[in-house]
């Protein structure tokens, strides 16, 4: 296991401390993020070190090694603020495709992606696992985790504003975990009106929607237009303890999930 190897991050072992982790288990973390603007009080690799730090926490509890993480992801909707680079949703595919190749290779079987960047990765991580799975990989079983889904109640239990990009939560789980890079000075107050912007279908609370949703997609230069401080929901209620109460809650639910998969021997593992 990976507590024996003394890391649980790959790119700090050496090729023989991971055939040694192989014979044990197949299970492998990959970390995805983004770099991309998170407001004047979040910095751009929040995503990235948000999955970071769930996978190494997660990873440290069940013994699980973790791949090194991917700092980009696909945030075009990003670019009209400087320092965000983005993947195209085909590129991220295609590294997620790629790694989990080689992974195969090694005899991994099972790949979970912890996913930092929330909705704007998701269409790209589950398209491109749902095509390996089905064309090329059936006996690879795949799963991707996002806090929008695994931290509904948490999330509604201490949040107190809605919740959208740089809002009261990530940057809480940011301030708990790396206190440096969050600029307290900055935290924002203001709350983009998606009624009024993306039509009355639309809502601003990743976490809940209180009606029907219809999806429309924004450019860049929209989204520099719209909010201006890149900041969707308000962070100022943002704070270490809410951080912490939000991602172990977080790790709880992945590694009972980890525990729960070790014996799995369903269907799709069986294919
Ligand atoms: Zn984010």
């Amino acid at each position: 296991m990976a507590a024996q190897l003394g890391s649980v991050w790959l790119q700090e072992l050496t090729w023989e401390d991971v055939a040694a982790y192989l014979e044990d288990s197949d299970i492998i973390i990959c970390p995805v993020g983004s770099t991309e603007e998170h407001g004047p009080a979040g910095p751009l690799g929040l995503d990235c070190l948000i999955a970071i730090a769930l996978a190494e926490d997660v990873a440290r509890a069940t013994g699980t090694l973790c791949t090194p993480p991917l700092w980009f992801g696909d945030s075009p909707h990003h670019l009209g603020f400087p320092g965000t680079i983005s993947l195209r949703t085909e590129t991220l595919m295609a590294v997620i495709q790629d790694m989990s190749r080689s992974l195969r290779k090694h005899g991994f079987r099972k790949i979970l992606i912890i996913n930092g960047h929330k909705g704007a990765n998701l269409p790209g991580l589950l398209a491109a696992t749902k095509n390996l799975r089905e064309y090329e990989m059936p006996e690879v079983f795949f799963a991707v985790i996002d806090p929008v889904k695994i931290a509904k109640k948490i999330a509604n239990e201490i949040k107190e504003a809605k919740e959208h990009h740089s809002g009261e939560l990530e940057i809480s789980e940011c301030w708990y975990k790396y206190p440096h890079l969050v600029k307290q000075e900055k935290l924002t107050t203001s709350q983009v009106d998606f009624d009024e912007n993306f039509s009355p279908w639309s809502h601003g609370d990743l976490f809940s929607a209180p009606h029907e949703v219809i999806d429309i997609p924004w450019t860049s230069t929209e989204q520099r237009r719209i909010v201006p401080t890149g900041s969707f929901s308000p962070s100022i209620k943002a704070s270490p303890e809410k951080g912490k109460a939000y991602h172990d809650y977080m790790v709880d639910q992945i590694v009972r999930f980890i525990g729960w998969l070790r014996d799995y021997d369903g269907p799709v593992a069986q294919v």
